[in-house]
């Protein structure tokens, strides 16, 4: 018999990050015909066409309350959709959000919960979910003992749903709040300026580390990145020597990502850096020293001065990028 699965979107700004796509493609492979539920909370929302996503009914939150994640009031709100729905699995993105509202929930709820999977295999009764372990050394299969359970997935690694577009029954629910809820309310965020694309959501990143040299360096890889319509992260060998912002931090104490290319600018290769990008999907480093460890995870290498390279590849792919 099929299942119900609840997917709780990933909003920023008003609009879905990919991730959501990608947990409600997740959603129909866990319901096996069943329905597939999905949440959105936030403010002046720019619903996108959740039948071709995958979604059977969508249960839309819209209040000024939740224009910036709270998270007492966001607990709140998922609870109650929890109830109406009773899913067997809630799926959460394993985003910044992501990672502080779902074991909110489960502890509320007194769920199981698995964190950051990459995968999940649905061909017996019960899905067996793949998650890294030791910063990205190994992988291990996890099955959930219980139900209703909850999940958290990580972005850039499953598929959305490409089946035929389903027709979507939409619900609005009115969440109220008491004087309890409101005791902390997050007013405005202000938000660093640390490039257009979303890092952790990128396809391609141009990550600089400590061979980058100073905050000016930098600008050769932001001028690589402009042509590729790339993400610049880095290490924090960077970070700590002050040429760019922590939020750019790529490992095993900053972001982790899995974007299709990935350029390691002057970064060594430290276990703690590959933690968070070893499993992009193609890895290119450049780097002076030949015996850099970064090379043994490469899948091309070039071996010179990051300020001769950098700048010959943004010229050539000038040349292509229209
Ligand atoms: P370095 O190791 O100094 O490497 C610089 C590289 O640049 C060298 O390989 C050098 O050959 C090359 N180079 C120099 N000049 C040029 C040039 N002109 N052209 C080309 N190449 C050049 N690190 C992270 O990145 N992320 C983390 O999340 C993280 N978390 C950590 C957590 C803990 C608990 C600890 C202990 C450490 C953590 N680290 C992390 C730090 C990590 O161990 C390394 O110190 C750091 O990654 C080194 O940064 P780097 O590669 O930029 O610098």
């Amino acid at each position: 018999m099929g299942k119900r699965i609840l997917v709780v979107a990933d909003v920023r700004n008003g609009a879905l990050r990919n991730v959501t796509n990608e947990m409600l493609g997740v959603a129909n492979r866990l319901a096996q015909g069943g329905a597939v539920h999905v949440a959105v909370l936030g403010h002046q929302l720019d619903l996108p066409d959740f039948g071709a996503a995958g979604a059977d009914d969508v249960w839309v939150m819209d209040d000024a309350h939740f224009g910036n994640y709270t998270p007492s009031l966001y607990r709140k709100a998922v609870i109650e959709v929890i109830q109406q729905v009773q899913p067997q699995v809630v799926l959460f993105a394993h985003s910044a959000v992501g990672k502080d509202l779902a074991p909110a929930v489960a502890m509320r709820l007194g769920l199981g919960q698995i964190s950051d999977i990459t995968d999940v295999e649905t061909d017996t009764e019960t899905p067996t979910f793949i998650r890294p372990i030791y910063a990205g050394k190994a992988f291990t299969k996890v099955v959930a003992t219980s139900e209703p359970y909850v999940v958290t997935v990580r972005p850039n690694n499953l598929a959305p749903y490409d089946g035929a577009p389903k027709t979507v029954n939409t619900h609005t629910v009115n969440v109220t709040f008491d004087d309890a809820d409101l005791s902390t309310i997050v007013r405005e965020v202000v938000r660093k300026a640390t490039g257009a694309v979303d890092l952790t959501e990128a396809k391609i990143i141009v990550s600089g580390g400590r061979g980058v040299k100073s905050e000016e360096g930098f600008s050769v890889l932001y001028e690589l990145a402009e042509v590729l319509g790339a993400a610049v992260g880095a290490s924090r060998g960077a970070c700590d020597a002050g040429y760019c912002d922590y939020a750019l931090q790529i490992g095993q104490t900053g972001k982790v990502v899995t974007p299709d290319l990935y350029i390691a600018c002057g970064i060594s290769g430290a276990i703690q850096h590959l933690a968070g990008m070893s499993n992009s999907k193609v890895i290119v480093a450049i780097n002076k020293d030949p015996e850099a460890p970064i090379f043994q995870v490469a899948d091309y290498g070039i071996v010179g001065d990051l300020f001769e390279v950098v700048p010959q590849l943004t010229a050539e792919f000038k040349k292509v990028m229209v």
